[in-house]
């Protein structure tokens, strides 16, 4: 295991928040919006409106700016989110969940708590000094972000559809050679 479990969950979710955000987005509705929350198990406030959405539209950007940081840059980035939302970490248990941090109450927008749980997450990537599990697809033209959690580190591309296109392309370039 590289993180803890909830450490591992937030950075799987921010990934695919902000990896959403590509061409074509597929955050556009309020039920991608509670597609994303159910699918991500997350709990604590989901108003399920459109200003909801555009929140954690808006977001977007940010976290993939965090999620490809180097080390110093995503330090000053992760203490400017935790000051902003002004976070009190502490532990918690809940549901069928073991126990894991919360830094946001559960009544704060989504929005704010994807940030300021994935900034969390990010301490401990900081910590660990583990920035090469966090890069982007080796794919052509694909610019998505990879998160890899695998023991030998050898997760290259953000889904299986990247990953076969590119050994359809290889084989093909193999046999022309
Ligand atoms: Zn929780
Ligand atoms: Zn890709």
């Amino acid at each position: 295991m590289v993180f803890a479990p909830d450490t591992a969950e937030a950075l799987e979710a921010a990934v695919i928040l902000a990896n959403s955000a590509l061409e074509p987005d597929t955050l556009t509705t309020v039920e991608d919006l509670s597609a994303f929350y159910e699918g991500q198990g997350y709990s604590g406030s989901h108003r399920g409106d459109r200003a909801e959405l555009d929140a954690v539209r808006a977001v977007r950007a940010r976290l993939r700016v965090l999620l490809l940081a180097d080390r110093d840059a995503a330090v000053g980035q992760v203490n400017e989110i935790l000051a902003g939302a002004s976070a009190v970490p502490r532990l918690v248990r809940h549901d069928k969940l073991d126990w894991h941090i919360h830094a946001v109450d559960d009544d704060a927008p989504l929005a704010e708590r994807v940030l300021v749980e994935t900034a969390m997450a990010m301490i401990d990537v900081v910590r660990a000094d583990e920035m090469g599990r966090l890069g982007v697809c080796a794919a052509d033209d694909c610019d998505g972000l990879v998160l890899d959690l695998s023991r030998n580190r050898s997760r290259r591309y953000c889904s299986t559809t990247c990953g076969n296109r590119e050994a359809v392309a290889a084989y093909r370039a193999r046999q022309k050679a």
